[in-house]
């Protein structure tokens, strides 16, 4: 058997077709993102992909009940099944803090790329005297970020809110207040810490919205766009403004520093994301633009509630490699 092996944008997509056997093996990067060498291959690879999963699984789930009878039993979910949507209380939380994060002290942040380089990378320098971290080799250090301010005013006038005002959760039978959200809470407080702005909707965050829409015209549209066929739209929808707000998500990063080099400290290299897209206004990723944007000096004192996670590199006690 002939064997290729290539980087994947150094492979000619259209050849996909006909091949009869394709091995992807792909380190990603950050929270999964695609690595430098497919950044082309995946843009294809997204664009068609999702239309064609559906009909994919249902030739697949055809193939796994011809091969394996006794799992006739398992139903896979119709399409028009309505969503189950998660509760509170159902849903374990995405990421359980260790411990309530600690209020760190931003010490500096200082661009360490030349101003003529693309990417703009921080380094950045948080205070942690008076907390109990300790961190290790290969250990990730985790965040809540903010929007900006400009972004929390336009995203109040898009939809007419106004910022000041407050409001109360209650929980219901069956469905708990976020433990994160003060209570009164304010709509800025709101959308500053809580609600991701900037965020790409997916596919299925339109379908848990078409379970809300109460006119009949807009609910068609969004059950279109969390559908196979309306997937070429959704993307072309979703990289032109981008209309949604998400739950913010922590970000973790690497930590590079030393306890023992720097006791009380805690570092991190932060390279801030920032993108062309279709739209005029260049993308900015949330939390590095935030971090690019704090400035100790010009601010006072800026605090970031901060949690360190253990990571999952195990550095062998001897020194001696095996
Ligand atoms: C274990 C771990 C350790 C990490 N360590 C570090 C670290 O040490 N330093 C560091 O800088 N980051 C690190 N990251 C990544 C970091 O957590 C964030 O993902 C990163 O900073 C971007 O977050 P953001 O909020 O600025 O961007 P977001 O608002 O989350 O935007 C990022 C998203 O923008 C989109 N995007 C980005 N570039 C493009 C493009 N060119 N074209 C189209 N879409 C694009 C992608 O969908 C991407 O997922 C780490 C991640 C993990 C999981």
């Amino acid at each position: 058997m002939q064997v290729n092996v290539l980087p994947l944008d150094h492979y000619n997509v259209a050849s996909l077709i006909s091949e009869s056997l394709v091995v992807f093996v792909s380190s990603t990067a950050g929270q999964g993102d695609p690595p430098d060498n497919m950044k082309n291959f995946w843009k294809f690879v997204f664009r068609k992909a999702d239309a064609v999963i559906d009909p994919w699984l249902d030739a697949f789930w055809e193939k796994v009940f011809s091969l394996y009878p006794s799992m006739a039993a398992v139903i896979p979910l119709r399409e028009d099944e309505p969503l189950r949507i998660p509760t509170e209380q159902s849903v374990p939380s995405q990421c359980p803090l260790p411990y309530p994060p600690f209020p760190a002290r931003l010490v500096s942040n200082c661009r360490v790329t030349d101003s003529s380089h693309f990417q703009d990378v921080r380094h950045i320098e948080f205070d942690i005297s008076g907390s109990d971290i300790q961190f290790s080799a290969g250990d990730v250090v985790m965040m809540y970020p903010c929007n900006a301010p400009e972004d929390v005013q336009q995203f109040c006038e898009l939809l007419r809110l106004d910022p000041g005002a407050t409001f109360s959760l209650r929980a219901t039978g069956s469905t708990a207040v976020p433990p994160r959200l003060p209570q009164p809470c304010s709509v800025r407080h709101l959308v500053e810490k809580h609600l991701d702005v900037a965020a790409v909707p997916r596919r299925s965050f339109f379908e848990l919205l078409s379970t809300f829409a109460t006119n009949e015209v807009e609910k068609e549209k969004l059950l279109e766009f969390s559908s196979a066929a309306g997937q070429d739209e959704l993307h072309s929808y979703c990289n032109r403004p981008r209309r949604s707000a998400l739950e913010i998500q922590p970000r973790s990063f690497s930590i590079a520093s030393s306890l023992l080099a720097h006791p009380q400290r805690l570092q991190i290299l932060v390279a801030v994301v920032r993108y062309k897209t279709k739209m005029y206004k260049p993308r900015r990723g949330l939390c590095s633009s935030w971090f690019a944007s704090l400035d100790p000096q010009a601010q006072g004192e800026v605090y970031v509630p901060l949690w360190v996670k253990k990571g999952s590199l195990k550095f062998p006690k001897e020194k001696d490699p095996p």
